[in-house]
């Protein structure tokens, strides 16, 4: 396998240790793409808090403070942490309140008396924390299970970043594809770990080796968990078409967009794998939605406003699958309740007619899609390639922006791709696992 240096440097960041066996053939170290070397890798930026901590903790002193209702935990290096009560008693881990074969709450929140006072705290033999409560209901908790979940602002960033991932690398036209070996990711765990992980951090990920033939994306997401049926089918020829029911299925140039904005939930990953490639044309393109967000929101603020406000009309309608009538309301910018770019919803071609803006809204709103999709196409922000056959690209769809300049069309051998859609929440489910398979088995190697 091998990973660009940017994947690499990543991964470094992200897995620790594991890593290093995952990259062990890095290419060119050293040569980072310049946009990414000094703020999105630095500082606070770092890729630390995803590895899961390995070492123990121990317990030194527990004691509960009756007036807050919370316990309070001294670590052997002298931290504290506290806990809620109500949160102790809702989360007891006896075989009466959990049900351990699905590591799932038995005990309804009907039966939570969330005013309950404490009997006796300790600490046990074993280093565990036990709690008995008025009822002389007992609950025995795990020190490392107690850490975890403790309720400092930096420990509840840290887990949230070791589950979710969220901190990414932004890029400009400056970036190297992240690159891995297709058979190496089928097969191999580490392989696959770093593959998702750079799929995550970076958004793209260039795979090469796949065989020049159908079936191999529906392979990749089989390898994750499953892929997501849209009215496309299962799988989807790009290809150029007669009649064609989307403007994918021409010869014609594909302007930046995301897939299926007519969506309410659009596909989070896309897979695009080269079957055929055209003689002359045909050149990919890619933007880092989230970067060009950013930088509009920087240097055009009432643009970035208007995107991430107004809503507009999508629309899909025709038949594959089976026959479709999509509408939906998307903001082009979507931020979450904290200001967060977290998605990218745009499309020109299926950007609907009704626009369903008061008529003052109007004229903004076109200013600041212009805006946006200028700051797009500058050369400095795009990564182009052109794709060989047996090339699979794989990408944040909720993210990304790609394009396709347009080819020349020859019917004896008719540019191929096909491709296939995934969710995150089943990408990042398989990205756990591996994680927890490599470090396992990493421990295991170790002693
Ligand atoms: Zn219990």
């Amino acid at each position: 396998m091998w990973m660009s240096t940017f994947a690499c440097f990543a991964l470094k960041r992200s897995t620790s240790s594991m890593a290093c066996q995952a990259l062990r053939a890095c290419r060119k170290p050293g040569l980072l793409p310049s946009c990414l070397t000094s703020v999105q890798f630095c500082g606070q930026h770092t890729l630390g808090s995803a590895s899961v901590p390995v070492a123990r903790h121990s317990v030194r002193h527990v004691r509960a403070l009756d007036e807050e209702r919370l316990m309070e935990v001294e670590w052997e290096d002298g931290r504290h942490s506290l806990y809620p009560f109500t949160w102790l008693r809702d989360n007891c881990q006896c075989p009466m309140c959990t049900l351990h074969s699905a590591q799932a709450r038995k005990l309804l929140m009907s039966d939570v008396d969330i005013h309950t006072g404490v009997d006796v705290v300790e600490v046990t033999s074993d280093n565990k924390v036990s709690i008995v409560w008025p009822n002389q209901h007992t609950s025995v908790f795990d020190a490392d299970w107690l850490k975890k979940r403790c309720f400092s602002p930096a420990a509840r960033q840290a887990v949230r970043e070791e589950l979710f991932l969220n901190k990414r690398y932004y890029w400009d036209s400056k970036l190297r594809l992240p690159t891995a070996n297709y058979q190496e990711v089928l097969h191999d765990d580490k392989a696959a770990l770093a593959w998702l992980l750079a799929l995550r951090r970076v958004g793209i990920v260039y795979l090469k080796g796949a065989p020049a033939e159908q079936g191999q994306v529906a392979r990749l997401a089989e390898r994750i968990g499953y892929l997501r049926l849209t009215f496309y089918g299962h799988t989807w020829q790009v290809q150029d078409k007669h009649m064609a029911n989307n403007v994918a299925y021409t010869s014609g140039r594909l302007s930046l967009h995301t897939d299926y904005p007519a969506l309410h939930f659009a596909p989070g990953v896309q897979f695009l794998h080269c079957i055929n490639q055209a003689m002359e044309g045909g050149m990919s393109e890619v933007v880092d939605g989230f970067h060009m967000a950013k930088q509009l929101q920087r240097e055009d603020p009432e643009a970035f406003h208007t995107l991430t406000s107004l809503h507009v009309d999508f629309t899909d309608t025709g038949t594959d699958y089976c026959d479709f009538m999509l509408q939906s309301k998307k903001r082009i910018i979507d931020v979450d309740a904290e200001g967060r770019v977290v998605r990218i919803n745009y499309n020109n071609a299926t950007r609907d007619s009704v626009l369903d803006l008061p008529l003052h809204q109007v004229q903004p709103f076109y200013r600041a899609l212009k805006a946006f999709v200028d700051l797009m196409n500058r050369p400095e922000n795009m990564v182009t390639y052109t794709m060989e056959p047996g090339d699979i690209v794989t990408f944040d769809n909720w993210r990304l922006l790609h394009g396709r300049r347009n080819y020349i069309s020859r019917p004896d051998k008719l540019r191929h791709l096909e491709g296939a859609y995934l969710d995150w929440d089943e990408v990042m489910s398989r990205l756990r696992i591996l994680r927890r398979l490599v470090q396992e088995h990493q421990k295991h190697c170790q002693t």
